[in-house]
């Protein structure tokens, strides 16, 4: 079975944005202003990000440190468990950055999943960004957003394997027409209602744990998409 899949980050696995929790704490007077800009899509994830962070007036240890209690949904270590036991990949997709996802996820030991996401790397002690999935022709993402998950998506689906995508928010608009399979909370559900893709609904990794048969069935091809997902989620 080829199939992988594919998890936005904030909002989803982490229920608030680690980004926005940090600035809020440890940014200046205008990170909560900034993290507003960006909501109201006014400023672009580059934007909140670097200008982000250079309103830090404590150290990246003092961050990392922060990260090393921020605890993520407690039964996302048992899915990922259960999708290995099945030979399902699991992989990140996220509009955040990757320093940030894997020390959060190396809390509960997970910190080696693979991680699209936006860069932060470090010459000495000077933050350096890259965006390695930006794609500004993309018309769902491409004037607000770093990372196109559809591109991500689409090249999984090259290489001829199965994507489920669980996501939560704007900046996954454009992974859920792509996708084989997408599991939705909060913005993204409403979106999928409006633009009727088929979805399952989730609000907790327990809830998506509930639904393991459905997902599999999914990935394995096994029956049409609209009898799996079933009446509710049309
Ligand atoms: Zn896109």
């Amino acid at each position: 079975m080829k199939a992988v899949i594919l998890c936005d980050f904030d909002g989803t696995i982490y229920r608030g944005d680690v980004y926005e929790d940090l600035l809020l704490k440890f940014g200046g007077s205008d990170a909560y202003e900034l993290f507003e800009q960006y909501k109201r899509g006014e400023i672009r994830s580059q934007g909140v990000l670097e200008s982000g962070w250079d309103t830090f007036h404590v150290s990246r240890g003092t961050l990392e440190a922060e990260m090393a209690g921020m605890e993520i949904d407690p039964d996302f270590p048992a899915f990922v468990s259960w999708c290995f036991e099945k030979g399902v990949k699991v992989g990140i997709l996220s509009d955040g950055l990757d320093w940030y996802i894997r020390a959060v996820l190396a809390n509960v030991g997970l910190e080696n999943l693979p991680v699209f996401a936006n860069q932060l790397q470090f010459e000495g002690e000077k933050a350096v960004f890259s965006y390695p999935y930006l794609d500004t022709s993309c018309p769902l993402c491409g004037d607000r957003f770093a990372v196109c998950k559809r591109n991500v998506i689409l090249d999984f689906q090259h290489e001829g394997q199965k994507v489920i995508f669980i996501g939560d928010g704007s900046s996954d608009r454009c992974a859920a027409p792509a996708a084989d399979l997408v599991i939705a909370r909060r913005k993204l559900r409403i979106f999928c209602q409006q633009e009727k893709i088929p979805y399952l609904s989730f609000e907790t990794f327990s809830d998506v744990l509930e639904q393991r048969t459905r997902i599999l069935q999914a990935v394995e091809g096994s029956g049409e998409l609209s009898t799996i997902i079933g009446e509710d989620n049309r």
